[in-house]
């Protein structure tokens, strides 16, 4: 609570205020667990700590367990990191032969251990309430919020979710104290983070950074654009694209990018030379959140259907004016109406990418469509 860290999954909560969620007066048991699942296009952080460094993960998890009151974790990875989850088991039974892990810790009456769960590859199971009911062995669908995990979580007992790259900075903070920690970042933005830049740049690749650094540092880390910049994501897809003049000049933390109308999200970088189509990757966006909505609300379920089928009339040529306007009206529709964030994950994006990119769409159709 006082390095004030922000949870690295995407949303920027305060992580110490989450744990003090908890229920105060609990007689059954509380569980912590580890979001794993980085299902979000653009997003390749958690795996790097996960697959070169497990350890780390391992005693953030022992550390916040024994903080929560927790004496079992779990670890929800997704499905395509078959190979990761193999190499967590092997550490952890690293970690169990030297009492770092099971019954009575080092010897100091601490009982923790961490369970590894693989799940069958679905981008919702990333949501926290969805990744709880896959965690109970049911279809990953998001539960209604309240009650949050915190008072009613796994097997309906109190549950702290976290992201790995969040579990993996207590180690830090705990050995250092919050002082170091607070030297990476500015104000309510503090402690290292770890941004994955892809696209149209030289060296794409995970790079660790301080809070707040600005774009261009990042940019040059990166080996510079291919070409002329055009447009960058900066969040992971989910969040709204910003073009290539307003992201010059942007730091790279929670609030910088919340005054610039997009968000830091997971920290995946996409960047976009002057070929890319707009169009082309709007279309490819919601053909994919098109794919993986659970269903069980219309706005997302019928409407990512309906933006893509609109869509993709409109970059084969075969739509109107008219047809992008309907995209438009759909996403300010859809925004702000479904059970979990996956509703606006789609809309947000979709929008700010046919707004401020009209010009392209509307030379993809005629007037009145064919
Ligand atoms: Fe499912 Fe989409 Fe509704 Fe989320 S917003 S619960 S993914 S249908």
């Amino acid at each position: 609570k006082t390095a004030n860290i922000r949870g690295r999954g995407g949303a920027g909560f305060p992580t110490g205020v989450k744990w003090g969620f908890l229920p105060k007066e609990r007689t059954g048991p509380v569980y912590l667990v580890c979001n794993a699942d980085e299902g979000e296009p653009g997003t390749f952080k958690d795996r790097q700590i996960l697959e070169w460094d497990p350890h780390l993960l391992i005693e953030g998890m022992t550390i916040a367990g024994h903080a929560i009151g927790a004496k079992l974790g779990f670890i929800y990875i997704r499905g395509e990191f078959a190979w990761i989850a193999d190499i967590l088991e092997r550490a952890l039974e690293q970690a169990r032969a030297a009492h770092l892990l099971g019954t009575n810790i080092l010897g100091q009456g601490v009982d923790f251990d961490i369970v590894v769960h693989l799940g069958a590859g679905a981008y919702v199971c990333g949501e926290e309430t969805a990744l709880l009911e896959s965690l109970e062995g049911k279809r990953g669908n998001p539960r209604l919020k309240p009650p949050f995990p915190a008072v009613v979580g796994l097997y309906g007992c109190p549950t702290i979710v976290n992201n790995v790259e969040t579990l993996a900075s207590v180690p830090f903070i705990v050995e250092r104290g919050a002082a170091a920690f607070m030297e990476f970042g500015s104000n309510n933005n503090f402690g290292p983070k770890i941004f994955g830049i892809s696209g149209h740049v030289r060296r794409p690749g995970a790079y660790e950074y301080p809070l707040g650094i600005p774009f261009e540092t990042l940019l040059e880390a990166a080996g510079g654009v291919v070409g002329t910049l055009k447009a960058v994501i900066v969040g992971g897809l989910s969040v709204p694209i910003l073009t290539a003049q307003e992201v010059a000049g942007l730091h790279m933390d929670y609030d910088s990018c919340l005054k610039k109308g997009t968000m830091l999200g997971s920290g995946g970088i996409m960047v976009m030379n002057e070929s890319t189509s707009i169009p082309q990757v709007a279309l490819r966006a919601i053909q994919f959140y098109a794919h993986e909505s659970c269903g069980q609300c219309t706005p997302c379920r019928q409407g990512s259907h309906t933006v893509a089928a609109l869509l993709e009339r409109i970059v084969s040529g075969r739509g109107s004016r008219a047809d992008v306007d309907r995209v438009l009206e759909l996403c300010a529709t859809i925004k702000g109406t479904t059970l979990c964030p996956t509703g606006d994950a789609f809309a947000v994006p979709i929008e700010a990418m046919v707004t401020k990119f009209r010009g392209e769409l509307e030379a993809c159709v005629s007037a009145e469509g064919v």
